[in-house]
Order: C-alpha cells, then sequence, then structure tokens
C-alpha cells in the first residue's frame, strides 16, 4: 500500500520549497481575518476563497464548528490581531449524515470498550440542516463577550459548483 500522504509531502514540497520567495512575511495575519472551514478535502480555502499567503488565519475542523474552533479564533483574535471571522460551512458534509450515537457506536465496535470510554464525553457537534447550522455556529460565536467588536458572517460553499454564498452577515 502507498502511503500517499508521505510521497505527496515529500515530492510536492521539494518542488514549493524550490520555487519559494515568501520567507519573510510577518506572524500576524496581514489582513487581520480568519476563515472557520470544514476539513473536507474537496475544498481549496486559498484558491476557492482568494486567501494570499500570510493574509488570514484559515482554522479547519470536522463541520467548521465554532464551538471546536473557539480556542483557535481567541489565540487569532487576542494575541495576533483579527477582528474578522468568515464561518464557511458546505454542502454535502459529513456532518450532515451522522449523529452522536452513531459514532460512539462505531467507536465502540471496530476499537472496543477502551476507546468507546476515551470518547463517551465528546460531542461530536453534528447538524441536521446546513443553513440552520451556519445560523447557530455564527450565533454562538456572537454572544461570547470575548468575541465583542468582532465583525463575524456565515457562509456555505458549494462543493458542486465551486461557489459560495452569504447566508448572515
Ligand atoms: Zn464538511
Amino acid at each position: 500500500m502507498t502511503n500517499f500522504g508521505e510521497q505527496n509531502l515529500v515530492d510536492g514540497n521539494k518542488d514549493y520549497a524550490a520555487a519559494f520567495t515568501q520567507g519573510d512575511l510577518a506572524l500576524p495575519p496581514s489582513q487581520k481575518y480568519a476563515i472557520l472551514t470544514c476539513m473536507d478535502a474537496r475544498i481549496d480555502p486559498a484558491a476557492a476563497f482568494g486567501i494570499p499567503l500570510g493574509a488570514a488565519h484559515v482554522i479547519r475542523n470536522a463541520g467548521a464548528s465554532t464551538r471546536d474552533a473557539f480556542r483557535s479564533l481567541i489565540i487569532s483574535q487576542q494575541l495576533l490581531g483579527t477582528t474578522e471571522v468568515l464561518v464557511v460551512k458546505h454542502t454535502g458534509c459529513g456532518m450532515l449524515t451522522f449523529d452522536d450515537e452513531t459514532a460512539k457506536s462505531l467507536v465502540a465496535k471496530t476499537r472496543g470498550k477502551e476507546a468507546a470510554a476515551e470518547v463517551e464525553h465528546i460531542d461530536f457537534l453534528t447538524f441536521p440542516d446546513l443553513e440552520k447550522a451556519v445560523l447557530e455556529d455564527v450565533e454562538w460565536l456572537k454572544e461570547k463577550a470575548v468575541e465583542k467588536d468582532v465583525l463575524v458572517s456565515g457562509w456555505i460553499y458549494e462543493v458542486e459548483t465551486g461557489k459560495a454564498r452569504k447566508i448572515v452577515g
């Protein structure tokens, strides 16, 4: 079996590093914003959302969950000066397809009791309705005192067309 991950990194990085010229960028994002999106393999944030290197934080997790990303967002804002968050969920998201019980029983079945105990208290933050989930996640974030004066908007990216549309904000 081929370990594509390691092979791609080694081969791809050789070419990337050979042509690399942007080693003098500053640590804080130059355009002071963060994009939170899903880890879905079909999303290429830099290309699809027009993000220049060094301009923005890109935070990714399963489902583009604001709760899951809260720690990173606070670091982004308080330590690195970002003032805007774009929450981008997407069509065909895996998080629409299961619930906590399914995930936990799957772990128990494939990994056993000890593993089941490890995930017992995890909220997998799945959602049955995409647009509603965008609204709720944006609302959840905006209600936090630590997010005061941060501009938050919610979006849906279509993996079928490559188009992003604004839902709220
Ligand atoms: Zn997803």
